[in-house]
């Protein structure tokens, strides 16, 4: 038979990396929970439509889409990104404003996989829709910013741009376009294509060859209208009152076609340029109107956690919590001791495990050892015959007393209460 392996960009995340995964959304939903955020799980899946207005323009829509037609005849996409499907669920739910989401779980792009950069991937994020408020984005990112800060994160860094009003951005883009055409020949060739289809994403070029280009181009702020520029004013004092540090950079233009205004992202220290991102986010104040809502003004980010993770790798911080069972059962009676006395401590919430197939006396202890259990509890001929059991600290368990105890088997949930660690 064959042996079926993952997708290439795929990956099974086992335990113990599994528990820190989700030990990571907890920290995430205690932080913006606390903010009176509350959680929505869209579909992985919507109508292609929904994600075509993330930007004709934009590779995720034009190369990276899993998108296909199902048995119904309907084009449906799996998502490569939250913000659309939130932003659409906003303008079928109309819950009242502001609407503060937060979200957890998987998209979907059809990308070159290497380390950081999947075809599977975690996101954790917020969407406010209803704001307008400067203030607002200042505290958004800082929700960001404790979350990293939760996680024990230090070398994080914020970059800050804003990409003004629709209208200035759109002049922005006239004079980009201008510019790079002049310079076309100093161009690499993948940077004279995406200029085609997008001047803007010209100055994300990360290839050497472009860098003076690239370096000389017209700058956003100097398109900035005065309300534009007033709102980031207003966001960068936020940040600034807040201690949170940032760099702001022109060049910081994003992927997706739908922000304006404020945009940022948050850089790591552990990976590779390329993809050294490990989340990131901005305004949109145009996209609800464009599924179809009413205008309504739109904040968020994203957060990958696959590349958040990395990064706490680099940085040695935030291992995956220990989750060993408290007590190991070894019965060498048959079995049926540990089958009563382990269903009875999971229901008193002490955890436990215990070996199987009646296995020696010696076998059970190795495993007992290898659990990771503070305690061992026997059960042998003479516990079964005097109704009681043999309590043995293991090497798992902290201090040094080694002592073994006997318990009346009727003691048994109140003596472990009074001995595990709570
Ligand atoms: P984006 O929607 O592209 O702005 O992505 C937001 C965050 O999601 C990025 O900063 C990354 O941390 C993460 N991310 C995006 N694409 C991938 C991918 N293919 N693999 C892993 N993480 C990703």
């Amino acid at each position: 038979m064959p042996e079926y392996h993952t997708s290439p960009g795929t990956r099974d995340i086992l335990a113990p990396d599994s528990t820190r995964w989700r030990a990571l959304v907890d920290v995430f939903a205690r932080v913006v929970e606390r903010a009176g955020f509350g959680q929505i799980i869209p579909p992985m899946f919507e109508d292609l439509g929904v994600f075509l207005r993330l930007g004709e323009a934009t590779d995720i829509v034009t190369k990276e889409m899993y998108d296909f037609e199902d048995k119904g005849g309907r084009r449906v996409a799996l998502r490569p990104e939250m913000t659309a499907g939130v932003v659409r669920a906003f303008v079928q739910h109309r819950p009242l404003l502001p609407w503060k989401a937060w979200y957890a779980g998987p998209n979907f792009r059809y990308e070159k996989a290497q380390q950081g950069r999947y075809r599977q991937f975690d996101q954790v994020g917020v969407e406010v829709l209803g704001v307008d408020d400067p203030n607002l984005d200042a505290e958004v990112i800082a929700l960001a910013w404790e979350f990293y800060g939760q996680l024990g994160l230090r070398q994080v860094r914020l970059v800050m741009n804003s990409l003004g009003e629709p209208e200035d951005r759109a002049r922005y883009v006239d004079a980009l376009r201008d510019y790079f055409t002049r310079n076309e020949d100093a161009l690499t060739p993948e940077s004279r294509q995406t200029l085609l289809r997008n001047p803007l994403r010209v100055l994300d070029s990360k290839r050497e060859h472009d860098a003076a280009v690239v370096a000389g181009a017209p700058v956003i702020a100097d398109f900035y209208s005065e309300s534009a520029a007033a709102h980031f004013a207003t966001v960068l004092a936020g940040l600034d009152r807040l201690g949170i540090p940032y760099e702001v950079r022109p060049s910081l233009v994003r992927g997706l076609d739908y922000y304006r205004k404020t945009t940022f992202e948050f850089v790591g220290a552990a990976l590779e340029a390329s993809q050294n991102a490990v989340g990131g986010g901005g305004r949109y104040d145009g996209l609800a109107e464009d599924l179809g809502g009413p205008a309504t003004p739109g904040i968020g980010f994203a957060l990958g956690v696959d590349r958040t993770l990395l990064e706490c790798d680099a940085e040695g911080v935030f291992d995956a919590p220990s989750r060993n069972v408290s007590v190991f059962v070894v019965d060498v009676t048959g079995g049926q001791e540990a089958l009563s006395i382990t269903h009875d401590l999971r229901g008193a919430a002490i955890s436990c495990d215990r070996a199987y197939e009646g296995r020696s006396m010696k076998s059970q202890m190795k495993a007992a050892d290898r659990s990771g259990a503070g305690y061992a509890l026997i059960i042998g001929g003479d516990e079964l015959a005097n109704g009681t059991v043999t309590l043995r600290p293991l090497a798992g368990q902290a201090g040094d007393d080694r002592t073994q105890i006997s318990i009346p088997r009727t003691d048994l949930i109140p003596t472990l209460k009074r001995v595990l660690p709570s």
